[in-house]
C-alpha cells in the first residue's frame, strides 16, 4: 500500500514537471501536488494501463465530471458551459450561479 502511495507521488511529481503544477482541464494551480488525481486522458475502459503520455493532473471536481468520457467529449462540454455562463455574464451583470437541485421544479406534478 505504501509502494503504491509513493509510486503515485512521483507519478504527480512527474506530471507536474511535464505539464505544469495545475489542473489540466481548468488549469487551477495545485498548492499541494497531494491535493491533484491523476486522471486518465483515455478512459481506461479505452485504453487500460498507467502509462504516463496517458495521464494528465486534474483536480477533483474535473476528473469526477470528466468520468469514463473522452477528453475532446468533457472539453467540449466545459467550453460549452463558459459559453452559456459567460453569455449570462454578459446578459445579467452578473456571473451564472446553478441552481441547487432541490430548488428546481419537479418534472412531474404528484
Ligand atoms: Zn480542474
Amino acid at each position: 500500500m505504501a509502494a503504491c502511495t509513493k509510486r503515485r507521488r512521483q507519478l504527480r511529481r512527474s506530471l507536474a514537471i511535464r505539464d505544469g503544477k495545475r489542473c489540466f482541464y481548468c488549469e487551477a494551480p495545485f498548492a499541494d501536488l497531494a491535493d491533484a488525481t491523476i486522471d486518465h486522458l483515455i478512459p481506461q475502459s479505452v485504453l487500460p494501463g498507467w502509462r504516463q503520455f496517458n495521464l494528465v493532473l486534474a483536480c477533483e471536481p474535473c476528473n469526477n465530471r470528466k468520468g469514463d468520457t473522452l477528453p475532446q467529449v468533457f472539453l467540449r462540454q466545459a467550453a460549452q458551459l463558459a459559453d452559456r455562463r459567460a453569455a449570462v455574464r454578459r446578459r445579467t451583470g452578473r456571473p451564472a450561479v446553478a441552481r441547487p437541485r432541490a430548488a428546481r421544479p419537479a418534472l412531474v406534478a404528484a
